[in-house]
């Protein structure tokens, strides 16, 4: 494949310097100005880590002193093309920031004290493997866990996990994305939706993907270039975003209805005749749905259709604009304009609506299900499945799936969810269900970023659930602050990472790297470590995993040494630069040869280029031709071997279809039937727990959005990047005016916003972009630190006062915001803001939904002015309350009876053996909940 910018369809950056050109770049010092002095850069490309999309960046390294000088966007990456977000070249403010842990770090004193001595990374290591190392002898392997934040590559963690043969990876996914996994999971077995924005005729967004979404750059720059070539493009969203005013139609439902509103177009394509009878008939269940609905009657397409209009009658046009807050004539007109484009229909939700509700995994079903019938599955221009737009490669050595099942990741409530409890962890710990001996949370901030923070801080101080933690960071962080260990580690241009993002229709890989060790190298300097080309004793990960591997099994007797030996040097342990050479000269089809051609080692040509194009033009992968010999063909082009379809007849040929148990999209899903949901057997509307009828106004009762990102923001993954701060730094209640004059409050004006929980008190910005009867707050803002020169990120952190009050209630109360502070960084004295925002997510209970898992954000709250004594930035919380509230939603959910903890076609993190999910091997014994407690005492 050629990197060339005009097959990555993108103009040329004319004057940005070809890669092979990269080792000696000359530019004018904008410093010396008006003196016109040269400098010499070497370029290093690697990948973004400041988000989940993977952007390329090329590093300037000054060759005079192998500083990074500035990042900037690779304009070959085919992903990113060349444009980053104001998060990408900011990485330069975290490689330099002048707070940053540059050693690792043991607490002193107990957990939280906020006291904190340097050790070597030779006591850390043998302080972890002598800990894991006992807990495997001992077969505690449900006891060590690996908690991610961002993860920022494919794959190498879960080989990690396997060697050590323990159930221990756990991830951020259930605060974010989990919801939205699932519905689209039940109709394609895909988990992710992958839209083709710059081929489609229409774009329907539940996001504000212009500034903020997911895979946000490469995404935005695609829905632009739609745009251009004429795509209409639809935001549903309840506030007026950047993404919305740049729409043909902002529809701004009532949160919680917009399973409704979808399902009202998809009722008018019915009705029209909009839908796409070839796709329909050749991929979709639709004879399983009749078989199930009508058993016994003919099963015709015309009957299917018949029914599906009987069963979505309740989502009329006129029913739905009364249900949901938006006008029916507006439905009808887009959902004509979704019939007008045919299976030029891209459409994306991930957070938003999924993420806010109860049952919001019906959100994104029925989206997808607007999808379905206008065939745009798979299509040029329409939503393709993640797996097809996505290239993860093979490493050299792959370790068995585990043998045990942790409870306390895929507890037995929710067999269904996507994916780990993870939000659940401290309460399932103080429910007595397990303890763990060794916890590491990597660019993770559960204190800080997951619902019910103080349960959090409870637990990871409590040394008999929680043995030994290290927390595995570029940057201090509120759950850092609890820690044993504070283990300092790269940014996005210190550590190796391979990468890759469904961006559109095409499959790449991204090579993270760290920039001043290719520098050194390329300059003649070996290194033998990355901590040696990093800023002080900042390791990268890859490097820190293969050597505590082996540690734990020094003379190989646990069997976990074996696969960490060289591939290259036999019986010796392999380097990091070995690892990702293997991959790349043995497990990405086409590089060798792309390298050859530049008479560059694969290696070589992805420490040049940074970034591969796999594969472009990545449609209809179901209709790949399927090797379906000694299959039997079912009924109408079913083709089955054992019993189980294992391809489809289509367009006279047997093809692939899709990776769910019929091999066809399914609306009707046998899974939730036999999983215990038969009322979610298709699409439906749940009504959320948030619906408008639970409110009354005129007592200061709301809606709570709580989920919307910043464009210049990530949670705290973008902390200590003073650029960003000073772009946003403050994160107000948005309010209607409304609303505000029914309160009586104008902008500015501090207001107390109480859940079921706390309150916490926050100025409030009166606006007409939000909808009336719904308050908004961003959920980037509002960091804190308990003391004066720990644990900081000076730009963003105000310094609070945690008080307890009485047991189990908290008060966090600002002694001071932000202000102009002395550093070697001259910038940290001309810091003029004072805010830092407010935060909201420790007053927020868990609400795990009884199907996805998911955390539901949105929030039932009271609105008031505030209160007498109270002062902006206070943060109050009762876990008393939190826990009786976790039981409630607890209660809602739907324990599996067996045979099988999950169903196995279903995707599972870092996945199991499959004797692993049998029921039977179930240890009740690590799992004791008090019925009282079931019932939400
Ligand atoms: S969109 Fe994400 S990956 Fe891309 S530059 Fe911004 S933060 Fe980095």
């Amino acid at each position: 494949m050629s990197h060339d910018p005009a097959t990555l369809n993108v103009t040329p950056i004319e004057n940005f310097p070809r890669p092979e050109t990269w080792d000696q770049v000359e530019l004018l010092d904008a410093k010396a100005w008006p003196r016109r002095e040269k400098k010499s850069y070497m370029l290093v490309p690697t990948t973004c880590f400041n988000c989940e999309a993977a952007c390329g960046l090329v590093a300037y390294v000054d060759k005079s002193d192998l500083s990074i000088k500035k990042l900037e966007g690779n304009p070959f990456h085919p992903g990113s093309r060349g444009r980053n977000c104001a998060k990408g070249p900011a990485t330069l403010n975290q490689v330099n920031d002048t707070a940053r842990v540059l050693y690792p770090m043991r607490r002193v004193g107990p957990r939280g004290s906020g006291k904190w001595e340097r050790v070597s990374w030779d006591h850390v290591l043998d302080t972890f493997a002598a800990q894991i190392r006992r807990a495997l002898v001992e077969g505690r392997k449900t006891e060590v866990m690996y908690h991610v934040g961002r993860p920022g590559h494919d794959g190498y963690m879960d080989r990690v996990l396997q060697s050590w043969g323990v159930d221990g990876h756990n991830s951020h996914t259930n605060v974010c994305s989990g919801a939205a996994r699932l519905g689209y999971a039940l109709w394609t077995g895909a988990d992710r939706p992958s839209p083709d924005h710059e081929n489609a005729k229409f774009i329907l967004l539940l996001s504000s993907h212009l500034e903020t979404g997911h895979y946000f750059n490469p995404h935005a720059q695609r829905i632009i270039d739609g745009k251009l070539k004429g795509a209409k493009l639809c935001t549903v969203d309840v506030r007026l975003s950047n993404t919305a005013s740049m729409s043909d139609w902002w529809l701004a439902p009532y949160p919680g209805t917009e399973a409704l509103l979808l399902l009202s177009f998809a009722h008018v394509l019915l009705h029209e005749g909009l839908y796409d009878r070839e796709f329909l008939e050749e991929w979709v269940n639709w004879r399983d749905y009749l078989a199930w609905a009508h058993p016994g009657e003919p099963a015709t397409f015309e009957r299917f259709i018949e029914s599906l209009k009987v069963r979505y009658a309740y989502a009329a046009p006129d029913k739905a604009a009364e249900e949901c807050g938006v006008d029916a004539k507006t439905i009808v007109e887009v959902a004509r304009a979704i019939g007008a484009a045919k299976r030029a229909f891209a459409s994306h939700v991930w957070r938003n609506a999924a993420s806010g509700n109860e049952g919001g995994w019906q959100v994104a079903r029925c989206l997808q299900f607007v999808g379905v019938l206008v065939g745009a599955v798979g299509a040029k221009g329409g939503t393709n499945m993640n797996v097809q737009d996505k290239f993860v490669p093979a490493p050299f050595v792959k370790p068995p799936p585990q043998q045990v099942w942790n409870e306390l990741l895929y507890p037995r409530e929710w067999p269904l969810s996507h994916h780990e409890l993870s939000f659940l962890l401290p309460h399932f710990l103080k429910d007595g269900r397990g303890k763990l001996a060794a916890y590491f949370t990597r660019v993770y901030n559960p204190v800080w970023t997951n619902p019910d923070g103080m349960v959090w801080e409870e637990v990871l101080r409590d040394e008999a659930k929680v043995e030994l933690h290290a927390a595995l960071t570029p940057t201090w962080s509120e759950t850092a602050q609890y820690a044993d260990y504070v283990l300092p580690m790269g940014v996005g241009a210190e550590r190796h990472d391979i990468q890759s993002q469904e961006t559109h229709a095409a499959q790449w890989i991204g090579f993270r790297q760290p920039v001043r060790r290719v520098a050194m190298e390329r300059m003649g300097k070996p290194v033998e470590f990355t901590w040696q080309a990093n800023p002080g004793e900042v390791w990268e990960e890859d490097e820190f995993w293969i050597e505590l591997s082996w540690r734990i099994d020094a003379d190989g007797s646990l069997g976990i040494r074996k696969w960490y030996e060289s591939p290259y040097r036999k019986g010796e342990k392999i380097t990091v630069t070995e690892y990702y050479r293997w991959i790349f000269e043995n497990s990405v089809p086409g590089l060798p040869e792309a390298a050859a051609r530049e008479g560059l080692t694969p290696l070589d040509y992805m420490r040049r280029h940074g970034a591969f194009l796999v594969k472009e033009g990545t449609w209809e992968v179901h209709m790949k031709a399927a090797d379906a010999a000694g299959a039997a063909q079912r009924g109408e082009g079913t083709l089955e071997k054992d019993g189980k379809p294992v391809a489809i007849v289509a367009s006279g040929a047997p093809r692939a279809g899709f990776n769910t148990p019929s091999k066809r999209c399914e609306i009707f899903s046998k899974t939730m039937v036999d999983w215990g949901w038969p009322e979610y057997a298709t699409p439906e509307y749940i009504t959320s727990h948030v619906h408008r009828g639970r409110f009354d106004h005129a007592k200061g009762e709301y809606v709570l959005v709580p989920t919307f990102r910043l464009p210049t923001l990530i949670h705290t993954r973008s902390a200590n990047s003073k650029w960003l701060y000073e772009l946003s730094n403050t994160n107000p209640v948005w309010i209607h005016p409304e609303d505000a004059a029914r309160i009586g409050v104008e902008t500015l004006d501090l207001v107390r916003v109480s859940t079921r929980i706390g309150h916490f008190v926050n100025k409030v910005w009166v606006t007409e972009g939000v909808r009336p009867g719904v308050v908004a707050c961003s959920h980037h803002l509002g960091r804190w630190r308990l003391f004066e020169n720990v644990a900081q990120d000076t730009y963003a952190m105000p310094l609070v006062r945690r008080e307890e009050l009485a047991p189990g209630q908290y008060r966090f109360r600002r002694i001071e915001g932000i202000r102009p502070f002395a550093s070697s960084d001259p910038d940290s004295g001309r810091i003029w803001w004072s805010d830092g925002g407010v935060h909201q997510n420790l007053t927020f209970p868990v609400q795990p939904d009884p199907v996805s898992g998911m955390h539901c954000w949105h929030q039932a709250v009271k609105v008031e002015r505030a209160h007498a004594g109270d002062l902006h930035g206070d943060v109050v919380v009762d876990t008393t309350k939190s826990m009786a509230v976790y039981h409630e939603w607890l209660a809602k959910a739907r324990p599996v009876q067996g045979p099988l903890r999950r169903p196995l076609h279903f995707a599972r993190a870092v996945k199991p053996a499959p004797e692993a999910y049998k029921l039977e091997a179930y240890k009740i014994e690590a799992y004791k909940i008090e019925a009282g407690k079931l019932q939400g005492s």
